[in-house]
């Protein structure tokens, strides 16, 4: 279970499918990946299996893209299968999401906000988008339909979250508690990944991101906000470390 996203001023596919080959010793049994592309589509693939398996499928698609979000799967609700793989992707098709962890109460969650939702896959983490998807339909921003999923989610769950939202391309919202997370900043774009390995081909320079913390990640600039909303940022770290 790893996750790693970028947006910047390269071709993000080569890039993710990289850093996902770098934490497949986290565990894996299926990997996916979402690019938005250059000419505006949103391209979405997902295989059973190692990273290379994925990279074989998407030697079919274009991807063309400067942004996108990817995930090894290491299953915890609902078999490896190319439906539970993520990225997973709310009802309207507007926001894609990668999770590491588990949501404990997202049955309740389904039952209490979602019972008019048909669920894609036997996954807890489809709870999260579909919860992004409806508070954003009912209103609410990006960042605030964001944070309001997950202040639902209860005290004994854990997640690394990477969510894109369709109609803001450029931009990477992440969140995590009890999952790690690190925030790497360079000049030709910035990237969100579960470890540093993944991360190291385009820098040493991280931001930590702490439990409770929501970051939106652009290619030039990371703002931090609290469970509250409260906004504020955050110098980076230099890792000192060999790639
Ligand atoms: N609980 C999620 C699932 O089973 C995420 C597992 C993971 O961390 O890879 O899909």
């Amino acid at each position: 279970c790893g996750i790693v996203g970028y947006t910047g001023v390269n071709n993000a596919l080569p890039f993710l499918l990289n850093g996902l080959e770098k934490l497949e010793y986290r565990g894996y049994d299926s990997a996916g990946v979402y690019v938005h592309t250059d000419d505006n589509r949103d391209v979405l693939v997902k295989e059973k299996g190692r990273v290379k398996d994925l990279e074989k499928k998407v030697k079919e698609y274009d991807m063309q893209g400067k942004s996108g979000i990817a995930h090894t799967r290491w299953a915890t609700h609902g078999q490896p299968s190319i439906e539970n793989a993520h990225p997973h992707v709310s009802a309207d098709g507007r926001y894609y999401l990668v999770h590491n962890g588990v949501i404990e109460n997202y049955k309740q969650l389904k039952a209490d906000y979602l019972s008019d939702v048909e669920f894609k896959s036997q996954t807890d983490t489809e709870v999260a988008v579909q919860l992004v998807g409806k508070f954003a339909s009912q209103g609410l921003d990006t960042l605030a339909a964001f944070r309001k999923m997950i202040n639902l989610l209860d005290d004994n769950s854990s997640y690394a979250f990477l969510l894109m939202d369709t109609k803001q391309p450029d931009l990477l919202y992440t969140a995590k508690t009890k999952s790690p997370l690190l925030i790497g900043i360079s000049e030709t774009g910035n990237v969100v990944a579960s470890d540093a390995p993944a991360a190291l081909d385009l820098t040493k320079d991280f931001i930590e991101l702490r439990d409770g913390e929501i970051a939106v990640v652009s290619k030039n600039d990371v703002q931090l906000y609290d469970a509250e909303g409260n906004n504020y940022t955050r110098q980076p770290f230099h890792l000192d470390i060999d790639p």
